[in-house]
């Protein structure tokens, strides 16, 4: 039986078919319709030239348990919307849906950076903060599948420079999200510098040697460390996995595990961080997965 995975971004929507092997043996990616409804149908027409097989499909925002809606997507017209409801109706078939995030933390878990640990915790760094946590090759979804929503924990320990804490589109302040992505990086960039620049544009300025831009990403890491430190009181998984745009950042990457053991309980404990595997793949592959 081939598993079909459908992942869905806000400008393409990628399908997979991983054979049981687990080797591709369908892959299409097409632009992601404006509507809706065109956003059912599209996706029904891709599991259908992907043929026979599991569905499963990552989207940002996540399920409500209790309304059955789609909530918290960044593609807003998903919102409100029964959608798990109308894609089975549209594939004429059962299918799992999930966050995109926690198909790029299974796929990195299953067979990725993250394979053979038994807890794994998974950031997506890129415009935004994703989060994704699998428990023996279990994804931890929580009673209300809010499990691994790393991007909404409170940033930790916030000294004197970071208040007042940074207002967050979840309608709270001070969350992960706003310091530790590429858009925060620019935020924060723009705030102590003036300088108006992408995220892109700083790492670029800061591997040149220009010294505004070294000190914005030295903030950016220790934020992120005390995120994972804070998470790792909480789990303390076996390996982190580092995924999205910022995650090519190798130097990023490579001194997080001295920084978190800093902020850690013990001011000694070893975290192991490695950069994710199958890199933007990860969320297709993952959702193909979603049914073991
Ligand atoms: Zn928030």
């Amino acid at each position: 039986m081939k598993r079909i995975g459908i992942d869905l971004g806000g400008t393409k929507i990628d399908a997979i078919a991983l054979s049981a092997a687990g080797d591709a043996v369908f892959e299409k990616r097409i632009a992601t319709p404006r509507s809706y409804d065109g956003i059912v149908s599209a996706i029904g027409e891709l599991v259908q030239a992907a043929g026979d097989g599991t569905v499963g499909i990552g989207a940002p925002g996540s399920l409500s348990r209790k309304t059955g809606l789609w909530r918290n997507a960044n593609i807003l017209v998903c919102n409100g919307k029964p959608f798990q409801h109308d894609l089975q109706a549209a594939i004429g078939r059962t299918v799992k849906m999930e966050n995109d995030a926690n198909c790029f933390a299974l796929s990195e878990a299953i067979d990725g950076a993250g394979q053979g640990y038994a807890v794994v915790a998974f950031f997506t760094v890129g415009t935004a903060l994703g989060g994704g946590l699998v428990a023996n090759g279990k994804l931890v979804v929580g009673a209300n599948g809010e499990a691994g929503e790393f991007g909404h924990t409170a940033l930790p320990w916030p000294n004197e420079t970071e208040w007042p804490l940074l207002p967050c589109f979840c309608g709270k302040k001070g969350c992960a999200e706003q310091y530790v992505s590429g858009t925060g990086l620019a935020r924060d960039h723009l705030r102590v510098t003036g300088e108006d620049v992408s995220g892109k544009e700083i790492v670029a300025r800061a591997r040149g040697g220009d010294v505004n831009a070294v000190a914005s990403l030295t903030r950016l890491q220790d934020r992120f460390a005390r995120v994972a430190a804070n998470i790792a009181c909480v789990v303390d998984p076996d390996v982190f996995v580092i995924g999205g745009g910022l995650s090519e950042l190798p130097e990023l990457v490579e001194q997080l595990p001295q920084l978190i053991s800093r902020y850690s309980f013990s001011g000694t404990a070893e975290a192991r961080v490695v950069r994710a595997r199958h890199g933007e793949k990860s969320g297709v592959r993952g959702a193909a997965r979603l049914w073991g």
